[in-house]
């Protein structure tokens, strides 16, 4: 078992700059002490980029002594944060639960992650509720985790202000708060735009950034209704009524309410081109507004949907888009239009809820938490896509900005978080169902073929990994971090 002493992980690479490594030796126990370069200068990727080519790496270590891991020339990035997870503890826990969830993280090179509030009993929506999730994770999450807030329709409907509720839950160490224009949960009932500037509002007076579910309900549910009468219930209908027009109506509206009220909006799980281009338009006039998308986003189109073998596992909503929209997110990436890369990490137990002959009774969700980051260094990285700084920035550092978590996490730098993630670029490995880790083992990436591999994740300075790679079963290491807002 690793202890939290001090031990120095010697000879690995970290990013430099865009695609410039260095070779150095870190020292930590649970926070990083120090990063000490072991040759002059830097090297490009294309000098290491092929097997040979890393292995011209060789340096003098210093004597092996107990605590000295030879880092054998791998990647080293920032411990990275998932900001968009359901791990659904306490609650929906038949679908999939936090040491699952955290365990699947770890094995994802993934340190941090923030849990949303919909899919928790009771509901994350007051202050009160945000102590009994906490409460009941303190034992079991693998990974450190932060805790959404959540305002959803009964915020406005009950004995206390909606004002009082909000800035309670911001004071009580909710991360930032969600919110839906169109919900499918009757625990977590959406918000009409009237409500939504209300919420952003009083938001805005915590420094937290509200996320917003953007689709149209108006839309989506007239067309529902229209499809239902025509005994309509399979994948083309489901994508119809969810099209990219109800995102765009929605992602629209938002950043008049974004402009209205000063709040910080962030659109979750962005799916199209137009919304990308709405967002690009509000952060060009200076709008605190802001935006993800997911991998599924990134590498299915609408046409996936024709293969069965797929077809249900790809269920989520928003629905993946076309071609041309797959492409606007990758632009939108490296432009810095989005922000970062989430998974909306919502698994199932596929035999019970990914089985029905009708589309609408399928389950919408994709357990992605263990696959983003090796997914963005083989899709983004490796096709030359994005930088090896801006992988990292999407992955790490910008979530951890923008929620707040800047001060420990997200970063490779002295006196931070010794949360460390050793990628292997090297490598080859194919993404399995079997291989998961999350409670339902299911994915559209199914037989993908990643070139780039975890090998190992360090929380605060702790080895989560076992030799063989599989996480270790330490639920309760795994700490609620409160966010220090900068705003
Ligand atoms: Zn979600």
């Amino acid at each position: 078992m690793s202890s939290t002493g001090k031990k120095i992980l010697g000879k690995v690479f970290i990013c430099q700059q865009d695609n410039r490594l260095q070779l150095v030796e870190i020292e930590f126990d649970n926070i990083i002490r120090s990063i000490r370069p072991l040759m002059n200068g830097s090297v490009s990727w294309n000098d290491v980029k092929t097997e040979a080519g890393r292995k011209n790496f060789t340096v003098q270590l210093p004597a092996i002594s107990p605590g000295h891991i030879n880092g054998n020339c791998l990647l080293a990035i920032p411990g990275t944060i998932d900001a968009h997870v359901h791990f659904n503890t306490p609650g929906f826990e038949h679908r999939d639960d936090f040491e699952h969830g955290s365990a699947a993280a770890a094995a994802g090179g993934v340190t941090t992650v923030i849990d949303m509030p919909c899919t928790s009993v009771p509901p994350v929506t007051s202050a009160d509720n945000l102590k009994i999730k906490q409460k009941t994770l303190e034992n079991r999450s693998l990974v450190d985790f932060a805790l959404w807030g959540g305002i959803s329709g009964n915020t406005f409907n009950g004995e206390f202000s909606a004002e009082k509720i909000i800035t309670e839950l911001a004071d009580a160490g909710a991360a930032g708060f969600k919110a839906y224009i169109i919900s499918g949960m009757e625990s977590f009932p959406d918000l009409t735009y009237d409500q939504m500037i209300q919420a952003a509002r009083f938001v805005r007076n915590t420094g937290r950034l509200l996320a917003v579910h953007a689709e149209d309900k108006i839309r989506v549910k007239s067309r529902e209704e229209e499809f239902r009468k025509q005994g309509r219930d399979n994948w083309q209908a489901y994508t119809e009524m969810r099209d990219v027009e109800a995102e765009r109506v929605a992602v629209r509206q938002l950043v008049e309410i974004c402009h209205r009220s000063g709040c910080r909006i962030h659109i979750v799980h962005l799916s199209s081109g137009k919304a990308v281009e709405i967002v690009r338009q509000a952060r060009k006039e200076g709008l605190p507004f802001s935006a993800e998308t997911c991998p599924h986003y990134l590498y299915f189109t609408e046409k996936d949907f024709e293969r069965s073998e797929i077809r249900a596992f790809l269920k989520t909503a928003p629905p993946v888009k076309s071609e041309k929209d797959r492409k606007m997110l990758w632009d939108a990436l490296v432009d810095g239009t989005l922000d970062f890369v989430t998974t909306d990490h919502a698994g199932c137990n596929p035999e019970v809820e990914k089985n029905s002959e009708k589309f609408s009774e399928v389950y919408g969700g994709i357990p992605g938490v263990e696959h983003r980051v090796p997914f963005l260094f083989s899709e983004g990285f490796h096709k030359n896509r994005l930088t090896l700084q801006r992988t990292i920035e999407l992955l790490a550092e910008n979530p951890a900005r923008s929620f707040g978590l800047s001060s420990r996490k997200g970063f490779l730098k002295k006196g931070m978080d010794a949360d460390l993630v050793l990628i292997n670029l090297w490598s080859q490995e194919k993404i399995t169902a079997e291989k998961m880790h999350s409670k339902g083992k299911y994915t559209p990436f199914e037989g993908y073929s990643l070139t780039a591999r975890v090998e190992q994740t360090f929380l605060r300075g702790r080895q989560l990994l076992g030799n063989d790679g599989e996480p270790l079963p330490e639920y309760g290491y795994g700490e609620w971090i409160k966010p220090v807002p900068t705003v």
